[in-house]
């Protein structure tokens, strides 16, 4: 059977040679007689693989010694509360810019722990964006800013990250390690891996040493910062397959390069938006300011329209580009992992559809 192309927006596409290579390995990893699976995760075979996760992220991120990578379960969605949890209480407050879905699900987590200040929203409006610059009211003396890099369900993506006095947190989920960005700007960086990291079932935290440390310290082992700085990221058993593959990918990234990979995240995604904007079929629905690379964001004249462009998309072998449930719509999401072929397929289908029922 062939592959597809999968414009799922998560979990995602992966490379089809760390695919290959993990099934090359599945039952006997690297002539051990075991799997990654069934390995003790304490081993030294188990040991060099999630050691390998980590040096990739450093190299790809550039990161120096004041900061630490974490592999955390619970997905991003935990990572929403662990947030708050850490670092907000009952006499402090957080700044949160609410931009679309996630945005607002993360402030929405932290308001049980403490107060929430919004120093944007924009999370309702058509076409979708980002705050402008000057529309930010950040609080002074707010224990940590929070940020969304980019939209997954809308479509809209910082180009420009915002500055703030406080320490800056981004969930990165669906655009983490897609385009260089200065992570020096932030205390805490986060994403679940399922969309440009790996597979489902951990989620990357890269935090400062000093930002974790002035976290709560009456929190549960398992929701510190500090106890997977001190532990490796090990204190309980990791998701060792998980970060098996995200060793993989991160592998396969770094042969490709931050740049040459977001060179082509940026023609890849310029090749459906130079579609959309070619005439009125066709509705972008982020504002061209803010258009995602990673999820394009579209509408067709009538929804009859778009379940059939969905459907006809699926019988050519273009798989998973309904929109969220949340909003309608088609996206294309278009990860490090998705092949320049499945977009120019993509692009010629819709050109192809919008002759023959524009
Ligand atoms: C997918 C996604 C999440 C949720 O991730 P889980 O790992 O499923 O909890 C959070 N934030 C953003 C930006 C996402 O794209």
């Amino acid at each position: 059977m062939s592959r597809v192309y999968n414009f799922s927006a998560g979990p995602a596409v992966l490379p089809l040679e760390v695919l290959q290579e993990a099934q090359a390995d599945l039952v006997n990893y690297q002539g051990k007689g075991m799997s990654v699976m069934e390995m003790s995760h304490r081993g030294k075979d188990y040991m060099a693989i999630q050691d390998e996760a980590q040096a990739n992220i450093r190299e790809l991120l550039g990161l120096s010694s004041d900061f630490e990578v974490l592999f955390i379960q619970g997905g991003a969605s935990l990572q929403f509360a662990m947030v708050p949890m850490n670092f907000l209480g009952k006499d402090t407050f957080a700044d949160y810019v609410c931009a679309g879905n996630w945005g607002a699900k993360a402030a929405k987590e932290a308001r049980l722990f403490g107060q929430v200040n919004l120093a944007a929203s924009c999370d309702k409006e058509i076409p979708t964006r980002m705050p402008e610059p000057d529309e930010l009211a950040w609080t002074p003396g707010a224990a940590y800013a929070h940020i969304t890099s980019n939209e997954t369900i809308s479509g809209a993506q910082w180009k420009q990250m915002p500055v703030t006095g406080a320490p800056l947190i981004a969930d990165m989920s669906s655009d983490i390690l897609s385009r260089p960005i200065d992570v020096n700007a932030f205390s805490m960086i986060y994403a679940g891996a399922q969309k440009n990291l790996g597979p489902a079932g951990v989620a990357l935290v890269v935090i400062r040493k000093d930002f974790a440390e002035k976290g709560n310290k009456a929190l549960p082992n398992m929701l510190r910062y500090t106890t997977y700085i001190e532990n490796g990221s090990m204190y309980n058993t990791p998701p060792c397959f998980s970060i098996y593959m995200l060793s993989l990918t991160t592998r396969w990234l770094k042969n490709f390069g931050l740049e040459a990979i977001y060179r082509q995240n940026v023609e890849k995604a310029a090749l459906i938006y130079a579609v959309i904007d070619s005439g009125t079929f066709y509705r972008g629905t982020a504002a061209k300011a803010y258009r995602s690379d990673m999820n394009v964001t579209f509408r067709l004249p009538t929804e009859e329209l778009e379940a059939r462009f969905c459907e006809e998309a699926a019988k050519a072998g273009l798989k998973g580009l309904k929109g969220h449930r949340s909003v309608g719509g088609i996206r294309a999401s278009i990860y490090n992992a998705f092949p320049v072929a499945g977009v120019e397929a993509l692009v010629s289908f819709m050109k192809d559809f919008e002759k023959r029922c524009g």
